[in-house]
């Protein structure tokens, strides 16, 4: 984008258009460079202006606002969860969000965020399991292989070297498709008729299953010393993935623990329950991981400080790309006092001439 932006247009990054700069950039790139600025904006966690997210729940679902400011940039995202739009051909998640400059309150970007939150939230996870997956990892089990599903195995590849799935998933079609998706990109894949035997040899979990309930993707017996968790589909109060004495063996990682403990695994245990925020790992005021035998879950459910990063990534990955719009979405009339004189002349004029601001 010039310097010579028009006051009154904002870059709109339609979901086209967000396909063809990931596919420019390249998805593992993408990936790396996104969690190096998710890395870079947790490590000055303490400037941003932070809120658990504002949720609207409703029987089938939750809308959801996300918005954080660093004071120079504001940012929002706007979020659903539907486990159920699926079965209709929709999907479970979908979003957009918007950047505006704090000085002015201008938007300068207003972008889709269905694929760009899939490839947040598989950086976000990878980048925490460079501090707290067991040192060496190459395989991971993966339950609940719908839409998050390939960017996750691809952020774990990109980041980590993780290059062995195992996957399973309630519907064989949706691990089937997610094989395919993958095959080429170098992955070893078994599809898993289990949970149980997804986990056979693992060293990380991911379980990104979709249903609106207190499910138990994971038994205590499942997860053996030394296993990564990474909990990315228990989001919402009454959604969680894991059996709760799993998280009395663990040691747990969360984002912002206001939000977390409403909507992660943690709403299964006390308020108080000890929790480490990630920022600290990643700021290096604390440890991730200690030791070999150690269980470590991150206990994800995504934090608007990640849509920010994400955003501010595509803005500056934009540049000079022309993979934009230019969207008519501020009024600009010549004397900013003068809006309803600018509504006056728009009727006045002829029909498809623009009208004078
Ligand atoms: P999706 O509907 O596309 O896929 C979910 C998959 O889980 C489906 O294939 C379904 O068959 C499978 N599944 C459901 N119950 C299962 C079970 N008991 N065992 C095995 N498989 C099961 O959904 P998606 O877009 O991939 O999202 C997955 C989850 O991740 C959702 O719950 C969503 O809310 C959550 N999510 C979290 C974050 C975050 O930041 N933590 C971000 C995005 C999405």
């Amino acid at each position: 984008m010039s310097d010579a932006r028009k006051l009154n247009v904002v870059p709109f990054v339609s979901v086209d258009n967000m396909m063809k700069l990931v596919n420019a950039i390249g998805v593992e790139r993408f990936l790396v460079e996104l969690a190096g600025f998710i890395a870079a904006d947790f490590r000055r966690w303490e400037l941003f202006d932070k809120t658990p997210r504002i949720a609207s729940h409703s029987h089938d679902g939750v809308i959801e606002l996300m918005p954080t400011s660093d004071g120079a940039v504001y940012g929002f995202k706007y979020v659903n969860g539907h486990p159920k739009n699926t079965r209709d051909g929709r999907q479970t998640v979908t979003a957009f969000g918007v950047l505006a400059e704090v000085s002015s309150g201008y938007p300068v970007l207003l972008s889709e965020m269905t694929i760009l939150t899939a490839l947040r939230t598989a950086a976000t996870s990878a980048m925490a399991a460079t501090y707290l997956a067991p040192k060496g990892a190459r395989t991971m089990a993966i339950i609940g292989n719908g839409a998050q599903s390939e960017f996750q195995a691809l952020a774990f590849k990109a980041i980590l070297g993780v290059d062995r799935l195992r996957l399973y998933d309630l519907d064989r079609s949706a691990s089937e498709k997610c094989a395919r998706n993958l095959d080429g990109l170098g992955f070893d894949i078994a599809i898993c008729s289990s949970g149980e035997e997804a986990l056979a040899g693992a060293q990380i979990v991911t379980t990104v299953t979709a249903d609106k309930q207190y499910a138990t993707i994971l038994t205590d017996n499942m997860v053996g010393e030394g296993l990564h968790i990474n909990a990315v589909g228990g989001d919402c109060p009454g959604k969680t993935e894991l059996a709760a004495d799993i998280l009395r063996r663990s040691d747990i990682f969360v984002e912002f623990p206001p939000q977390t403990r409403i909507e992660g695994e943690i709403q299964q245990l006390a308020h108080d329950h000890p929790v480490t925020e990630l920022w600290r790992v990643v700021a290096g005021q604390t440890q991730g991981r200690r030791d070999a035998r150690q269980i470590t879950l991150f206990d994800s459910v995504g934090f608007a400080i990640e849509d920010f990063s994400a955003l501010r990534y595509v803005r500056e990955k934009l540049a000079g790309t022309g993979f934009y719009e230019e969207l008519d979405l501020l009024a600009d009339p010549d004397e900013p006092r003068d809006l309803f004189g600018m509504l006056l002349r728009a009727k006045a004029a002829p029909q498809g001439t623009p009208a004078a601001a």
